[in-house]
C-alpha cells in the first residue's frame, strides 16, 4: 500500500466497538483490569493510551521503523532520546541546527556530564576526526535549520556503524513523505510534530521512531519513565494532520520552489537557500536520498536594515516563530529560533542578522510572491542599499 493511503487510513476500522471512521479520543487515564494479572493492553495512560497508540503506530509505519513514541513536544522527544546516554558520553551534532536543541544540549545536558561537538556533517573527514572513544552517536539535522545544508544520511550512518555509534536524524523539515532516514541506515528518527505532521499551527508535539527491538525497548522504557508523553487530544490532532500530509507537502514544496525562484531574481536578496534549486550545494544529495524538497526557504538580504522593513510590510505571510503549517510564516532566526546560540557561533555558522527563514504555506503561490515582492521592494526604498 502507498504511503499516502496508509496516512489517510490512520485509525480507520480500529475502534472495533463502534466502527468509528475517525478514531476517538480516549481521555481515560486508568483502565479496568479484566482480572488478576490481566490487562486490556492499556493500564495507565502514561504507559499507553489508545489514541496515542494509533498515532505511534502510524508514524512508525510511515518512517519504516519498528516503534513510535509520541511526546509532549519536539524538545521532549529529543530529551527522551538523550536519556539513552550516560555521564561521560559524547555526541557529534550538526554545526547548524535548531537553537532549542543547542540550548538543551549546552545548557542542560552538559550539566549531566554529556559532551557535544558541533561539526559540519557535510564533511566526512571532519566527522571521522571528531569521533572520540567516548562518542556514542551522531545527531543529524538535514536540511539544517535555518541554513538548509544537506547531509548525506547514508554516508553518516555508514561512518557511525563503523564506529559503533547511533545515527539520530531530526526529520522535522522533511517528514516521512519526503525522506525516510531509517531506510538510509539511521537508527532513530525524531520530529517536532508541531510542524508539518500537525500541519495547522495548532498542536505542540514530538515523535520518535526507532529501528530494532533492543533500541525500541530502551526508548519505550525512557518514554514511560521520563513521562513527557503526548496527551490524547493532541494525539488526535496529529492523527488528523497525518491524513493530509501528502497533499500538503506537495503544495508546500511547489510553492516553496516558486518563492525561491522569485527571491533569487529580486534585487533586495543576496542569497537564497533552498535545496530544490539546482545550484544549491546539496541538490544532488537531496535528489538521491529524498523524494522532495519540502517547503522551507531561507534567504539573506543585502543589509540588516532591510529586515524590519520586510517584516513590517508582509501582509499575507505572518512574522512568527514556527514552521510547517498551512499558513506561511517568516522567522528572523537571529532573534527568534536561534537567539540562544551565542552571537559569535551564529556568525561563524552563517546565521547572521541578514538571514530570514520562510515556512512557505499552501496559499496560492501568486499571493505569496506578490506579498514578498512588495515587502522586498519596500526594503529597498527604505534604504536597504546594495552593499
Ligand atoms: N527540531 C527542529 C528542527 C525544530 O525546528 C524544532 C522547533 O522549532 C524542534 C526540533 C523542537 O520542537 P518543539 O518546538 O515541538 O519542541
Amino acid at each position: 500500500m502507498h504511503l499516502e493511503t496508509k496516512l489517510v487510513q490512520t485509525g480507520v476500522g480500529r475502534d472495533e466497538n463502534t466502527g468509528a471512521i475517525n478514531f476517538p479520543v480516549y481521555f481515560a487515564t486508568a483502565y479496568r483490569h479484566p482480572g488478576m494479572g490481566q490487562s486490556t493492553g492499556f493500564d495507565y495512560t502514561r504507559t499507553a493510551n489508545p489514541t496515542r497508540a494509533i498515532l505511534e503506530e502510524a508514524i512508525a509505519t510511515a518512517e519504516s521503523g519498528d516503534s513510535g513514541f509520541a511526546c509532549a513536544s519536539g524538545m521532549a522527544a529529543i530529551h527522551t532520546v538523550m536519556g539513552l546516554f550516560s555521564q561521560g558520553d559524547h555526541v557529534l551534532v550538526s554545526l547548524d541546527l535548531y537553537g532549542g536543541t543547542y540550548r538543551l544540549f549546552e545548557q542542560v545536558l552538559t550539566r549531566y556530564g554529556l559532551a557535544f561537538t558541533y561539526v559540519d556533517l557535510r564533511d566526512a573527514s571532519a566527522v571521522r576526526t571528531a569521533i572520540r572513544s567516548q562518542t556514542r552517536a551522531i545527531f543529524v539535522e538535514t536540511p539544517t535549520n535555518p541554513l538548509m545544508q544537506i547531509t548525506d544520511i547514508r554516508l553518516i550512518a555508514q561512518i557511525a556503524k563503523e564506529h559503533g555509534l547511533l545515527t539520530i536524524v531530526d526529520n522535522t523539515f522533511m517528514t516521512p513523505y519526503c525522506q525516510r532516514p531509517l531506510e538510509l541506515g539511521a537508527d532513530i528518527v525524531l520530529h517536532s510534530g508541531t510542524k508539518y505532521l500537525g500541519g495547522h499551527n495548532d498542536v505542540l508535539a514530538g515523535l520518535i521512531v526507532s529501528k530494532g527491538a533492543e533500541l525500541s525497548e530502551k526508548l519505550k522504557f525512557l518514554h514511560n519513565t521520563i513521562g513527557a508523553v503526548l496527551g490524547p487530544q493532541d494525539s488526535w490532532l496529529l492523527i488528523r494532520g497525518l491524513k493530509t500530509l501528502a497533499l500538503r507537502m506537495e503544495r508546500h514544496q511547489a510553492n516553496a520552489w516558486a518563492v525561491a525562484q522569485r527571491l533569487k531574481d529580486h534585487a533586495a536578496v543576496a542569497e537564497v537557500f533552498y535545496p530544490g534549486l539546482q545550484d544549491h550545494t546539496g541538490y544532488l544529495t537531496q535528489l538521491e536520498q529524498a523524494s522532495g524538497f519540502s517547503g522551507m526557504v531561507s534567504f539573506r538580504v543585502r543589509s540588516a536594515e532591510q529586515v524590519p522593513v520586510i517584516l513590517q510590510n508582509l501582509q499575507v505571510i505572518s512574522f512568527a516563530e514556527s514552521l510547517g503549517g498551512v499558513e506561511s510564516l517568516c522567522t528572523y532566526p537571529a532573534t527568534q529560533t536561534h537567539a540562544d546560540i551565542p552571537q559569535e557561533i551564529r556568525a561563524y555558522v552563517g546565521v547572521c542578522d541578514r538571514l530570514l527563514r520562510l515556512s512557505v504555506g499552501i496559499e496560492h503561490p501568486d499571493d505569496l510572491i506578490e506579498d514578498l515582492t512588495q515587502a522586498l521592494d519596500a526594503s529597498l526604498v527604505a534604504g536597504g542599499t546594495v552593499r
